[in-house]
């Protein structure tokens, strides 16, 4: 617009013009300077403004969509445009399958360092900074409560503390969970997410694949259900030993179960290993696994496994 076009309009406008372009036109019915000069600004200017949504959001990593964080938990952590199962925290995991909690067991066992382990940073510094980042005291989580009408025993592993590495407290917390349940005869349920034994403890984590298989013996020949629910990921010294020694062993969709990784097999075999392998679905198809559930049929799957094998006659349809 040239300087001659632009010097009446300049001169044309009043206080009331500057402070609200389009309030001269909406009390006399006339076009203000804006819109004379601006055809269509008034529309623009008296469309609401969208809301910013400061709502705290997790980015999903498998589509990339934003959702907030109170629509994920509505939706159990399940992606609502992917359907993808993000990871859940063990506290929220076994809020979320127990309709009534009792009590939180095993906090009473806390991490030593008897081999007084350095790797890039001390055992106990590592210790600090999961237990700050999580704010859980140890990678697994015990309680006990209501699945609707039965008693049951609940463990989650915590993925985020140390990869849910399992350490000499994870094997107290576990074998005292299997203790309880056999003493007061209910099913043990537990929630496997893990990276294996806990190399800053060597053979005192290895001895807990011992401990633990030893526990779910004693489950076995008393006859208490066990029922493992594979998440991902799972690996190493827990998939060889609690993870894999259920009565009957449930998994999430895509969840990766393994011993080795999958990468250490093709160095070892020389050999690509295309997807689905070591997939819930493909262990599925092998036999490993008995049933992939997704996480909306997880609680009804798992109350009605468990209420059979304890012969519960109010089984819902
Ligand atoms: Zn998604």
């Amino acid at each position: 617009m040239s300087e001659l076009v632009q010097q009446p309009l300049i001169m044309a406008m009043t206080m009331t013009d500057i402070q609200n372009p389009t309030a001269a036109a909406t009390d006399n019915k006339k076009p203000s300077w804006l819109e004379r000069s601006v055809p269509g600004v008034k529309q623009q200017l008296t469309a609401p403004l969208t809301a910013v949504n400061t709502e705290p959001s997790t980015e999903c990593p498998n589509c990339h969509t934003v959702t907030t964080n109170t629509a994920l938990i509505f939706n159990c952590y399940v992606c609502p445009h992917c359907d993808h199962h993000l990871t859940m925290s063990a506290r929220d995991r076994l809020k979320w399958f127990l309709d009534d909690v009792d009590a939180e067991m095993g906090q009473q066992f806390t991490a030593k360092d008897p081999l007084q382990f350095v790797d890039s940073k001390p055992y106990p510094k590592r210790m600090t900074e999961a237990q700050e980042k999580t704010g859980e005291s140890e990678a697994l989580i015990v309680m006990r409560g209501k699945l609707r009408n039965l008693d049951v025993v609940s463990c989650a592993f915590d993925f985020r503390f140390m990869g849910g590495s399992m350490g000499s407290v994870v094997g107290d917390r576990f074998v005292e969970a299997a203790e309880y349940a056999l003493e007061h005869r209910m099913p043990l349920v537990c929630f496997a997410a893990s990276g294996g034994a806990r190399m800053q403890e060597g053979l005192l984590s290895l001895m807990q694949m011992a401990r633990t298989a030893a526990a779910i013996e004693r489950l076995r020949l008393a006859g208490v259900p066990y029922l493992v629910v594979l998440t991902n990921p799972v690996y190493g010294g827990v998939t060889a030993s609690l993870a894999m020694l259920g009565d009957i062993h449930l998994a999430e969709p895509k969840a990766m179960i393994g011993f080795a990784g999958k990468r250490v097999i093709e160095q070892t075999v020389r050999e690509k290993l295309e997807e689905p392998f070591q997939r819930a679905e493909y262990l599925l198809d092998h036999g490993v696994v008995d049933e992939v559930v997704h996480r909306h049929q997880l609680i009804d799957t798992s109350y009605r496994l468990l209420a059979k094998l304890c012969q519960q006659p109010n089984i819902q349809a």
